[in-house]
C-alpha cells in the first residue's frame, strides 16, 4: 500500500457514512437475506461454496443478540428451500459476548443446533483480542459438549495462535485460518507483514499435521502457493481442505483455484449493520485513495452536468 493510501486510511472515519457505502458495495451482498441468497446462487453456479454472515456486532442490548440469533434461523431455512451450498458465520459479539457471556453461550447454541438439523455447519469469525479467550472458550465448551458442526477462525497475526492449535487440537479441529484484521499491540500480535505470513505458513503446517481440515482464508499470492505446496505435502484430498475469500476481494485469484480443482467459499455478509464490516475491508484495499477520488470526482462531474 502506498504511503499516500496509508494515509487514507487513516482518514476513512472522517469520511462520510453514503461515501463509505458506495465504495464498499462490492463487499456486501446488500441489506436483505434475499440479496444474500442472489449472491449466494450466482457463486455456487460459478462453482464456488459460501458462508452467509449475519452482519452486526458489538451490538448493546440482549434482545438484538436474540434478533441475530432468530435471523440466523431465517438464513438456514432459506438455504435448505433455495438449496444453496453455503454454511453461515456468525461474530460472537452479534450473539451478546459482551453483555453476557450464559446469553451468547444460548444464543450460539441456537444457531448451531439449527444448523444441526439441517446438516449444516456454523464457524465462529475471531473477533479482537479482547475475545480471543472467551470466543476459544466456548467453543470447546460447545465441541465438549458434543456438537460437531461448528468450526473456529484462528489469526496468524497472534502470537498464541501455534498454542492455541496445540491446546485444541485433541477436540479434531474445523478451522478457518486468516491473517488477522484487528490491531494488536506489539506483545500480543506480530507487527511485520513478514513475520505474520511467516506465522500463517507455521500454523497452517501445524494444523495439517494436528489432522484438522482448514479452511485457508487469504487473497495473499504468495499464502496461496505456499498453502497448496503443504497442502499436496501432507497428501490431502480435495474434499479435505477448502480456500476461503471474501465477497467483493480478488475474484481472479478464486478463478485460478476453482479453475485448478481447488475448493473454494466466499464470505457473503449481509444486513443493515455494515458500516464496521465496510471500514475493515476498505482499510485493507491497496487502491483506497483511488476508490474515494474516483467516488468523489465522478459526483462532481455528475453534478456539473445536472445528473
Ligand atoms: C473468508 C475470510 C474470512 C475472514 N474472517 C476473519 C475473521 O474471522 N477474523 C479476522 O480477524 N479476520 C478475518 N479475515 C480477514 C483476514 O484476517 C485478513 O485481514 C484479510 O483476508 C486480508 O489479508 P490477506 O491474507 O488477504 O492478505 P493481504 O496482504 O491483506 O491481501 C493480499 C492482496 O489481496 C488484495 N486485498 C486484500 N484485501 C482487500 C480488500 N479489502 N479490497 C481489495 N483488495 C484486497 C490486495 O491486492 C492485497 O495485496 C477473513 C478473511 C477471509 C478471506
Amino acid at each position: 500500500m502506498s504511503v499516500f493510501d496509508r494515509a487514507i486510511v487513516r482518514l476513512l472515519p472522517a469520511v462520510p457514512k453514503p461515501v463509505v457505502r458506495r465504495i464498499s458495495d462490492r463487499y456486501i451482498a446488500g441489506t436483505e437475506l434475499e440479496d444474500a441468497c442472489r449472491v449466494v446462487k450466482r457463486l455456487n453456479d460459478a462453482g464456488r461454496m459460501a458462508t452467509i454472515d449475519v452482519l452486526g456486532e458489538e451490538i448493546a442490548v440482549p434482545d438484538e443478540a436474540r434478533a441475530i440469533a432468530h435471523e440466523y434461523e431465517h438464513v438456514f431455512q432459506t438455504i435448505d428451500v433455495q438449496r444453496l451450498d453455503s454454511n453461515v458465520s456468525v461474530k460472537l459479539t452479534g450473539l451478546g459476548l459482551k453483555l453476557d457471556y450464559g446469553l451468547c453461550r444460548g444464543n450460539l447454541e441456537l444457531v448451531v443446533r439449527r444448523a444441526a438439523a439441517s446438516g449444516n455447519f456454523v464457524r465462529i469469525d475471531m473477533e479482537d483480542s479482547s475475545t480471543t479467550d472467551d470466543t476459544l472458550r466456548l467453543y470447546r465448551e460447545l465441541r465438549e459438549a458434543g456438537h460437531e458442526n461448528v468450526g473456529i477462525v484462528l489469526q496468524a497475526a497472534l502470537r498464541r495462535t501455534l498454542d492455541d492449535i496445540r491446546s485444541l487440537a485433541e477436540l479434531g479441529l474445523n478451522v478457518r485460518l486468516c491473517k488477522g484484521i484487528y490491531l494488536e499491540p506489539p506483545e500480543l500480535a506480530y507487527q511485520s507483514f513478514e513475520e505474520i505470513r511467516d506465522n500463517f505458513v507455521r500454523s497452517l503446517r501445524e494444523l495439517l499435521a494436528v489432522g484438522a481440515y482448514v479452511g485457508v482464508a487469504t487473497h495473499d499470492d504468495w499464502l496461496v502457493s505456499q498453502a497448496q505446496r503443504l497442502i499436496d505435502d501432507h497428501g490431502r484430498s480435495r474434499g479435505e481442505y477448502e480456500f476461503q475469500m471474501l465477497l467483493g476481494v480478488r475474484t481472479a485469484l478464486g478463478d485460478t483455484l476453482v479453475s485448478e480443482g481447488h475448493r473454494l467459499r466466499i464470505y457473503v455478509p449481509y444486513g443493515r449493520h455494515w458500516y464496521a464490516y465496510s471500514m475493515r475491508r476498505l482499510q485493507e484495499n491497496p487502491k483506497i485513495a483511488g476508490y474515494i477520488a474516483a467516488d468523489t470526482f465522478g459526483r462532481l462531474i455528475s453534478g456539473r452536468n445536472g445528473r
